[in-house]
């Protein structure tokens, strides 16, 4: 499958004075493109790390000690057979069996051998983590092919612009040259982002909009520029639940439209069923599972997926606190939990075997685009018996 970003046993650390913490710890997946992938987990699991490592935007002093982030700019026209909205989610996510070949490092290999890939290759494949993360090349992107909206909208709006001067510049830069189309479009957005009175908000700076406006505001400029590749980081989460069926609704529409990539990430398996077409979920810094959307909601395979499913609130209800149903919390990232990360909270757990050794992830037999990391899996365990399937 073609992906527009493959993430390749990614390890970020981040020193502080009582120890260094892992915040991620070999992260491998693709995003698919012109679809949409959703990562999911808890607060701590490191989905935000993993969106920042891709902007190469992390705060100090934390790093990337080890990985690839290989990135192929543009939207793919060639050959056709690329999939859609229509036919989605049946084609593979790639997977570390099936890595691109300038991805020189699998996921947990541990020999410390990784290739790096030149930083731009022939097919204008960019490795990320190779650039200098102050350096032209990667603003270029960030400005260009990859936007990122967060939860918090005064980051991406500029105070002293008319909120619709700011869309059309967007509007301008990526999608027509005509001032008055651009600016027509701009209101346009702001429609379809569920303003009330468009033309009104279109003539006010972000400081006269309340924050849920503003974060509207925020998603209409960001889907403006037509980025290869959208990173949306919570950004519906403080909204009203009709708002935000709104403008998940809307990303989907433009998604189409444009062939855009997203990854979005969430807390919420709600977002995850309106919105996905494929999903990662995180644990700790790790990828337990991935897969195709009707994969994870109709035959979900680690535990913690299982009990992410579980959480779903009903409408209406408890919404803001999906997962305290899950037994106890997400262990201090400072301390190492031995074994499984998730063993001291999972309902599966077997003693012995989960507590002590680190489960690899694996395809689910039958199944080659849905991986798991979990001892109830055979290929999992990467123990002599194993050997075979984890050979494979
Ligand atoms: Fe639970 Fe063991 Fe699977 Fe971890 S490896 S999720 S502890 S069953
Ligand atoms: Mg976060």
């Amino acid at each position: 499958a073609d992906a527009v970003v493959s993430v390749r046993d990614l390890q970020v650390e981040f020193p502080t004075q009582i120890g260094v913490v892992r915040a991620l710890n070999g992260v491998t997946f693709d995003v698919p493109r012109g679809r949409v992938l959703g990562i999911v987990g808890e607060s701590g699991s490191g989905k935000s790390v993993t969106a920042r490592a891709i902007l190469r935007i992390i705060e100090r002093p934390g790093r990337i000690v080890n990985g690839d982030i290989l990135f192929r700019p543009g939207v793919e026209r060639k050959g056709g057979g690329r999939a859609t909205r229509r036919n989605r989610g049946r084609t593979g996510t790639g997977g570390p069996k099936e890595a691109a070949p300038e991805a020189g490092a699998t996921e947990e290999t541990g020999t410390g051998t990784v290739t790096k890939a030149p930083a731009e290759n022939s097919r204008g494949v960019v490795d990320l983590t190779s650039l200098d993360p102050t350096g032209d090349r990667i603003r270029a992107i960030r400005g260009q092919e990859i936007s990122m909206i967060f939860q918090e909208p005064m980051t991406s709006l500029n105070p002293v612009y008319t909120v619709g001067d700011q869309i059309a510049e967007a509007i301008l830069l990526h999608q027509t040259p005509d001032r008055n189309e651009a600016n027509k479009r701009a209101v346009e957005m702001l429609r379809r982002v569920g303003m009330p009175n468009p033309e009104r908000i279109a003539k006010s700076y972000p400081h006269q909009l309340s924050g849920g406006m503003r974060q509207r505001a925020m998603i209409a400029m960001a889907l403006s520029c037509t980025p290869t590749l959208l990173i949306a980081d919570e950004p519906t989460t403080a909204l009203d639940v009709t708002t935000e069926a709104q403008i998940l609704e809307l990303m989907r529409e433009l998604q189409d439209e444009y062939g855009m990539s997203i990854m979005f990430i969430t807390h919420s398996m709600g977002v995850v069923a309106q919105l996905c077409d494929e999903v990662v979920v995180m644990y700790l810094g790790r990828v337990v599972e991935r897969a195709p959307v009707d994969d994870i909601f109709h035959d979900p395979k680690h535990p913690y997926t299982v009990s992410l499913l579980r959480s779903i609130p009903r409408i209406g209800v408890n919404r803001g606190t999906p997962l305290e149903v899950i037994k106890g919390s997400v262990p201090d990232p400072y301390s190492t939990v031995p074994g499984c990360p998730f063993h001291p909270r999972c309902p599966s757990a077997m003693k012995g075997l989960c507590d002590t050794v680190l489960p690899v992830e694996a395809p689910v037999e039958g199944k080659p685009d849905h991986n798991v990391r979990c001892h109830l899996y055979p290929g999992s365990t990467p123990a002599e018996a194993a050997s075979a399937s984890a050979a494979a």
